[in-house]
């Protein structure tokens, strides 16, 4: 399993090999009409707990999936021209993005703008406070999904809360970080600790 973080990331030459374009698979009101892309072994999961939630009555939208280094180049110099102060809350630099795996999503509530009272807002921390945001905290985990960045990630990771940006890794592991209060990040990094020497 990779960590990702503002310290530890991937080479600009890594792409994964088995993306998958997941724009004809869910309805447009969940894709919104973006040309998002994942890598094989999330679309099963993915398109269970989407059909779940739209079954509960949520309105699940899916606003990013894969991005390479280089759109994620892109990506990072738009938010820090436009917010230059704030740029690493809802971004990350090239190389540092767990997009770049191909198996990590950003999900989207319509709720959102009405709570932030901006009608452009797509990520938001108050997505933690939207009904996807909150099934999607409880439940995820079950469909093999993680929330990467934790409202105490800063510290370990340098990069902010994002209660919209889920990454697959199992089911397996997943509910085992959600039964512990373990990121993936806490996880890895405490498997790498050096020893403790007496
Ligand atoms: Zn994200």
């Amino acid at each position: 399993m990779t960590l990702i973080t503002l310290e530890y990331g991937l080479s600009r030459n890594y792409a994964p090999s088995d993306l998958v374009d997941i724009s004809g698979q869910f309805p447009v009101t969940v894709t919104l009409g973006y040309p998002t892309q994942v890598r094989r072994v999330v679309l099963e999961p993915l398109s269970q707990m989407v059909e779940d939630m739209i079954d509960a009555g949520l309105r699940p939208q899916i606003i990013s999936g894969y991005r390479s280094y280089s759109a994620q180049a892109i990506a990072w110099s738009k938010w820090l021209e436009k917010v230059p102060d704030s740029a690493a809350i809802v971004s990350a630099p090239p190389g540092h993005s767990e997009h770049q795996l191909g198996t990590t999503i950003d999900f989207g509530s319509p709720e959102l703008a009405e709570i932030v009272e901006d009608e452009d807002i797509e990520f938001h921390t108050y997505f933690y406070k939207t009904s996807e945001g909150m099934w999607l905290e409880e439940n995820a985990h079950q469909y093999g999904f993680t929330l990467s960045y934790s409202r105490e990630a800063f510290e370990l990771t340098g990069l902010y809360y994002e209660p919209w940006h889920y990454r697959y890794i199992g089911p397996e592991l997943a509910t085992e970080l959600k039964q512990q209060g373990l990121t993936l990040a806490e996880y890895l990094l405490d498997l790498n600790s050096p020893p403790c020497m007496p």
